[in-house]
């Protein structure tokens, strides 16, 4: 009875809680205490209050987080975990919000360790919903050289350039969410970050405004960006430093690993709602691996 502490029916404690035997469940094997309450007559389990309570596939979560921050498209994640499709598309919403929880604990785990935040970088990744000519921006703020991401949003805006025109025949017109989407998102960032804090920021005319209005003691810096290097990578830049490679090799990494986000992919955003929930999962295993990478680095000793 070790992780029931109430009766999920009519609140009685602990105390009004008796054993009631076992069940085995056949989708991880497990012997499952049975639990009655005194009260109210109502029989649950120890299953009951967990966050797993009436998934039929268990085993499959752990493999499912993994494989959506490893650039795989869900058809080939259910293939390979022996689910229906629909399946992986229940668990990318139940990984996400569970994500979104473990990310801001890691966050403010971080800040207990290193102190106050001192300098954010911050952009806007490009992307689309279905069609280029809906596209998407993906306002983005990373700590500067850990990379660890503080937060984003997902919002959309107005097709540009030579797609503008088609978009509107196509599609109507298109609302711009991006100025809504970036105050939200610098909302947020108020709670983690000091007053007084540092943001490098490209060339975007909204970043000092925004960054005035939210955090009227910091200081910002503006780098204007290079081109990109590497076919299909406009983030990451030739020249030998880059200020912003925090945030643009975050960009490239995100593009790499969450498939949705790949160019020249086939797989596309079917809804914006959903791409969120992907980025979260994807922070969450972003923040294990570079959790990893720094127990794995020795202190004190040089790379050479
Ligand atoms: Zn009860």
């Amino acid at each position: 009875m070790d992780a029931t502490t109430h009766c999920p029916r009519c609140d009685a404690p602990r105390a009004s809680l008796v054993r009631d035997g076992f069940y085995h469940r056949a989708d991880d094997s497990k012997s499952i205490q049975r639990i009655r309450c005194k009260e109210c007559g109502k029989k649950f389990s120890n299953a009951t209050l967990t966050p797993t309570y009436r998934q039929k596939r268990r085993r499959i979560n752990e493999t499912v987080r993994f494989c959506l921050a490893s650039n795989m498209c869900p058809r080939d994640i259910a293939e390979l975990v022996g689910v229906n499709i629909k399946t992986v598309a229940a668990r990318l919403i139940w990984l996400a919000e569970r994500a979104r929880e473990k990310n801001q604990r890691k966050l403010q785990a971080y800040i207990d360790a290193h102190g106050p935040i001192k300098t954010v970088q911050f952009d806007d990744l490009l992307t689309f919903e279905h069609t280029n000519c809906k596209p998407l921006t993906v306002p983005f703020a990373v700590i500067d050289e850990v990379r660890i991401p503080l937060g984003f949003r997902v919002a959309s805006i107005p097709a540009f350039g030579r797609l503008a025109a088609i978009s509107r025949k196509r599609y109507g017109k298109r609302t711009d969410d991006s100025i809504m989407a970036r105050n939200k998102l610098f909302q947020e960032l108020q709670a983690i970050l000091p007053p007084n804090v540092h943001f490098k920021i490209d060339g975007h005319k909204h970043y000092p405004r925004l960054i005035k209005q939210f955090f009227p003691d910091a200081t910002n810096s503006v780098h204007i960006s290079d081109r990109g290097c590497i076919v299909g990578q406009g983030e990451l830049k030739k020249t030998r430093f880059d200020p912003l490679f925090s945030v643009n090799h975050s960009f490239a990494n995100i593009r790499a690993k969450v498939n949705r986000l790949n160019r020249r992919t086939w797989c596309t955003t079917k809804r914006p709602e959903r791409l969120a929930d992907h980025i979260d999962i994807y922070i969450d295993v972003l923040c294990d691996r570079l959790e990893t990478d720094r127990k794995k680095r020795r202190p004190r000793t040089s790379h050479a």
